[in-house]
């Protein structure tokens, strides 16, 4: 039998709408699998299941009046902690706005309730959105639902920064999560967990009420069961915002509606310089697949070249740091969260401590290392003597990145690449190493540079029994030929690995 939690957000709607079960009935079995499997997973910082609650009984209600129900009518998703929410706690998985509650909802988070979706809890994450495992939380990591086939029960990070999202969705304890995506944060924890996430066209969704990590590349997105659920979501969180300056003003298309598998006229472009010097053979092997794939649903592929690709990886490190040190700033004791008051007698000033006392043991005690370290590279690198050598050039950089896309799309309509260099690692096996773990989002920073929509999608199981993903990225605003792609990908993978129960 199909348990309530096995559906997605297209399942459940359409079931909800159709009368086969309530929006109660699943609020209740996702809230129950949630406490269930959070003590082992860690995926939630803290959990709402009376929010669930109140917005399925609200969609029953609704349902019995005879209303029209949302797009997301009664399903229940995760949050990435990265969300204001009204009344509920937000941390962005850091000390320093430990219990910090907002007054006021994001955006993103309104649109989702709005169109009947309730929420499970607050997801975990890297702290800041910084990092690529989940290791860098300060209310700890995650643990992946997945396990190697062969390689005893070692913990797996279930990638990041977005690790909450993409293990409570693999977990089946989540119909579906809210992410972000910055260099990557939403396609790779959803490669490392065999699950579908988009980050869309930089400005679709608004970015009024997310904490701010890098502005100019931060993007919200949907971490679901599959491409049909992306499009549904994606759709209820897009639209333009008069409260974010960098919202697009246009229409939102009806992705879900608009999905078309068939991609006679479509051109595939296979960018060579992603194929690099000792690839991972199993990488390397669902790349090709996913070239045969695209090719039986009818597209041409090309080979194309986006020659500045080399130079993305620390043009992004260079420029993420520089906006986070600005953007961090706001974090001093006196607006948010926690106030750290240094010893008596400890401060520098000839009464005690003062005020530039309180800023550092408060910025000292409430970010974690990594955060820290982003924010010494960041203002060195803005710093007067370096600002030329590292953030003008980084921009260049940037610029040459978007302008080998706009050349490439000249000549093809959507690009296919790896998700990621490698499937899921173990927990502990980077973390000593920063540089290591950077290179986890090689393939996803240029499209974020660019500020391009890209997808990942399941593409099967490599040698280990670990999930694998493929990268669709598009035309700015082409989020339709991206999801389209993505969906002849997933009807010819049959991708229904889940990881086993053990939590
Ligand atoms: N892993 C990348 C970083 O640490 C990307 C993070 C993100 O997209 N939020 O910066």
């Amino acid at each position: 039998m199909t348990e309530l939690t096995d559906l997605g957000i297209k399942a459940i709607r359409d079931g909800v709408v159709g009368g086969s079960f309530t929006a109660v009935e699943v609020a209740e079995a996702f809230n129950a699998a949630v406490a269930a499997a959070n003590p082992a997973l860690n995926a939630f910082i803290v959990t709402t299941p009376d929010h669930a609650l109140d917005a399925a009984r609200r969609v029953d209600a609704q349902r019995s009046a005879g209303e029209t129900l949302g797009a997301m009518a009664g399903v229940p998703i995760g949050m990435k902690d990265l969300f204001a929410t009204k009344g509920v706690q937000t941390t962005a998985a850091s000390h320093i706005l430990e219990g910090f509650v907002p007054p006021y909802e994001s955006t993103v988070s309104q649109k989702l309730w709005d169109a009947g979706a309730g929420m499970l809890g607050k997801l975990n994450l890297d702290q800041f959105a910084m990092g690529s495992s989940n290791e860098t939380s300060y209310f700890g990591n995650v643990i992946s639902p997945w396990r190697r086939a062969d390689g005893g029960n070692a913990p797996l990070a279930p990638g990041g920064s977005s690790g909450g999202s993409s293990a409570a969705v693999a977990a089946r304890i989540a119909a579906a999560a809210t992410g972000t995506d910055t260099g990557g944060s939403i396609r790779q924890p959803a490669a490392f967990t065999g699950i579908t996430g988009i980050k869309p066209t930089y400005g679709r969704c608004s970015r009024w009420g997310v904490v701010a990590f890098a502005s100019s590349l931060d993007q919200a997105g949907p971490m679901a069961r599959d491409v049909t659920d992306c499009a549904i979501m994606l759709g209820a969180m897009a639209g333009f915002d008069p409260k974010d300056a960098t919202s697009l003003d246009l229409p939102v298309p009806d992705w879900a509606g608009a999905l078309n598998a068939d991609l006679r006229g479509v051109k595939v472009g296979i960018p060579r310089e992603y194929r690099m010097d000792g690839m991972d053979a199993d990488v390397a092997a669902s790349w090709d697949q996913g070239i045969a794939w695209l090719k039986d649903a009818g597209a041409e592929v090309i080979d194309i070249s986006l020659p500045h690709t080399h130079h993305a990886l620390p043009a992004y490190y260079i420029i993420a740091p520089a906006e986070a040190s600005s953007n961090l700033a706001r974090y001093d004791g006196v607006r948010y969260g926690l106030r750290e008051l240094p010893e008596p007698g400890s401060g520098s000033g000839t009464s005690g401590a003062g005020l530039q006392d309180m800023y550092a043991a408060t910025r000292a005690a409430g970010f974690g290392d990594e955060v820290k370290r982003r924010i010494l590279i960041g203002t060195y690198v803005l710093s007067a003597g370096f600002y030329d050598a590292y953030y003008t050039q980084a921009q260049k950089v940037r610029a040459l990145i978007a302008r080998d896309f706009e050349r490439a799309f000249e000549r093809c309509d959507v690009i296919l690449a790896p998700t990621c260099p490698t499937a899921a690692f173990g927990l502990g096996e980077k973390s000593a190493d920063p540089l290591a773990m950077y290179l986890n989002d090689v393939f996803a920073v240029p499209a974020s540079l660019a500020g391009l929509p890209a997808m990942s999608v399941p593409a099967g199981l490599n040698r280990e029994g670990l999930p694998l993903g493929l990268q669709l990225i598009g035309r700015a605003f082409d989020e339709q030929s991206v999801l389209n792609a993505g969906l002849a990908i997933e009807q010819r993978a049959g991708f229904n690995a889940k990881p086993e129960t053990w939590w």
